[in-house]
């Protein structure tokens, strides 16, 4: 079997397709992409184009490597080639009639674990998360428009500020109770000693973790908040490939790792990162704003390795989150939802399991062809 063609799609999220000569086609998504990476994939697909689908790591790394002048160390490029390796992860399964996690060294979960993203919460909203089964919520604290902040630019946290954000964590506990996780984001705007601050202020609440405190190119910063304070520290969604992470766990600069696995470099890298912060007893929880296709390839790399702690869910309230992609062959029917109680049930079909619902994406490009 060899590649013929790769071409992607720009409609509910950013899809890249591979194409063979026996007919057999696998399905990605990345995130974080859009027309930048549907140029890098036009620009370096001759590269794949006879070759084996099956050398995944190979074709990636010979992608990568030709391309580092062009920027592929991070970013956008990197992004781009994690779409293509999540396709063929899905084509490799196909050709072989078994699950991705099958692939990957097997599976130690069925289920996946999510956490509802919540922004704002309230008592309402978090009734509903709780209804919903979720066992595990995040919630934002940081405020640009906080009449309490200095100025807009100025990364020091004011007492009022500060104040502000120890009442919004200690009405979203009460909100969702003692025996639900918590974690807290800040999104990196702030300077170290704010960052401790605010740690060490929210250390009564018991959060599952506290995010990006400070931002997350400086190690050492990351580390000094780690060891002022008890509340847990994690960071990592803006992180490219292994590379990106050594720092961060050599120093076990944070308790806790987010890498966005349908952006940092797919399913080989998202488990070999797990895989070296499995040496530090570091827990993985992967950063996830992707639509069904990419969250489900995050939850093969999830279901495939120990130090899994809870995978990140951002859609809430979206009502066409679900109508993105069909499941082929769960335990659950294609017409049960994809999440229930707060989990993911691991499809068993073969590839990722799961496939674009093309006639609902073609409603919202107004018929227009998908792939090109
Ligand atoms: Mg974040």
């Amino acid at each position: 079997m060899k590649i013929t063609d790769i071409k992607t799609a720009q409609a509910g999220g950013f899809f890249i397709r591979v194409f063979t000569d026996e007919g057999l086609t696998g399905t990605g998504e990345a995130v974080h992409g859009g027309t930048g990476c549907a140029n890098i994939i036009k620009g370096m697909k001759s590269m794949f184009i006879g070759e084996d689908p099956l050398d995944i790591d190979r074709l990636f790394e010979k992608a990568r490597r030709a391309r580092i002048f062009d920027g592929a160390l991070a970013g956008n490029f990197v992004t781009a080639l994690t779409g293509i390796e999540i396709a063929l992860w899905d084509l490799a399964g196909k050709a072989l009639n078994v699950p991705v996690y099958r692939l990957l060294g097997g599976k130690f979960r069925d289920r996946i674990r999510l956490y509802a993203d919540c922004g704002r919460i309230n008592k309402e909203r978090a009734g509903k998360v709780l209804s919903m089964g979720f066992n595990a919520v995040k919630i934002d604290i940081d405020d640009a428009g906080d009449p309490n902040k200095l100025d807009h630019w100025n990364w020091s946290i004011t007492p009022g500020e500060l104040q502000r954000m120890v009442d919004q964590v200690a009405s979203a506990r009460e909100a969702i109770g003692s025996k639900v996780d918590l974690a807290v984001d800040m999104h990196g705007r702030y300077d170290t000693h704010s960052g401790v601050k605010v740690a060490c202020a929210l250390e009564p609440y018991n959060l599952m973790w506290l995010e990006e405190p400070v931002p997350p190119e400086n190690v050492d910063a990351m580390l000094q908040v780690k060891q002022s304070t008890r509340t847990p520290i994690c960071t990592g969604e803006n992180l490219y490939l292994r590379y990106g992470f050594r720092d961060l766990l050599e120093k076990q600069a944070v308790d806790i790792i987010m890498p966005d696995i349908p952006k940092c470099g797919g399913l080989s890298e998202g488990r070999k990162i797990a895989n070296m912060a499995e040496i530090y007893y570091i827990p993985l929880a992967p950063h996830n704003v992707s639509g069904p296709l990419g969250t489900i390839a995050s939850c093969h790399v999830c279901a495939s390795i120990p130090n899994f702690l809870v995978l990140e869910w951002h859609r809430l309230g979206d009502p066409n989150w679900e109508k993105i992609a069909i499941t082929r062959s769960l335990a659950t029917s294609a017409t049960e939802p994809l999440i229930q109680e707060g989990y993911i049930v691991l499809p068993d079909g073969p590839g990722l399991g799961i496939e674009l619902n093309e006639d609902f994406l073609r409603q919202l490009t107004n018929g227009a062809q998908l792939f090109d």
